[in-house]
């Protein structure tokens, strides 16, 4: 099953779009058979599920962070990541800095932008998001390299298009900018049902849990 459904999800996405399976909740098993059946990247949402799962998986994946991070998880967040999508605040993008600078590593980071310009959501509001950047740029050990946004959740993939439009305009925009230390080159956007309407706003990483792994029970 979950073999069938990363093949025929690699096989539907464009040239050049990174697939992430997001992992939440699955088992390291199922982790393996989607690696097994081409997944290169997996997504997961909190830290410690993803340290027990990294004891087993290892790095036979690239290991991204989609969920919302606390800054007092940076240092044992930064040991197993390689690409941390859900930067929002200087804060956090300081915390990770410090984290790398102690054990010598550079993280890639993608800023998440509030698309939906929620009070109550993760990430930054599209306004605030070029200052965010500059002051995030001159960081030693993070790098950023693009935005992740999720949108509003309403079940229909229409209604995520006008907020998957809004970040590609940003994301357009910033890379115009041509921010010294910034690198506009990933737009990760979609989720199961969205991800091919995000596909055709430009997005170039979706973010897929249900798809590949089965209903979350
Ligand atoms: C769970 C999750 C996904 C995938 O959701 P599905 O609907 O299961 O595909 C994508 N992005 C983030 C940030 C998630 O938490």
């Amino acid at each position: 099953m979950i073999k069938d459904n990363v093949k025929n999800i690699l096989k539907g996405l464009p040239e050049g779009v990174d697939l992430v399976g997001a992992a939440k909740t699955r088992t390291p098993q199922e982790m393996l058979e989607a690696i097994e059946a081409g997944l290169e990247i997996l997504g997961h949402n909190y830290v410690q599920e993803a340290e027990r799962a990294f004891d087993v998986v290892g790095s036979q994946a690239k290991w991204h962070m989609i969920g919302h991070l606390q800054s007092n998880k940076a240092k044992k967040a930064v040991k197993i990541f390689d690409m941390i999508e859900t930067i929002d605040s200087a804060k956090l993008a300081r915390a990770i800095d410090r984290g790398c600078g102690n054990i010598d590593k550079n993280m890639s980071i993608l800023i998440e932008i509030n698309s939906g310009e929620e009070p109550q959501k993760a990430g930054v509001m599209p306004k605030d998001a070029v200052s965010l950047i500059k002051e995030i740029s001159v960081l030693e050990h993070v790098k950023v390299m693009g935005l992740m946004t999720m949108g509003p959740f309403t079940g229909d993939p229409e209604d995520a298009r006008p907020y998957f439009q809004k970040t590609r305009g940003i994301f357009e925009q910033i890379k115009r900018l041509n921010l010294p230390g910034v690198e506009m080159k990933y737009l990760s956007m979609g989720m199961s049902n969205s991800y091919k309407v995000a596909l055709e706003e430009g997005a170039n990483m979706v973010r897929i849990g249900t798809n590949i792994f089965g209903e979350r029970t």
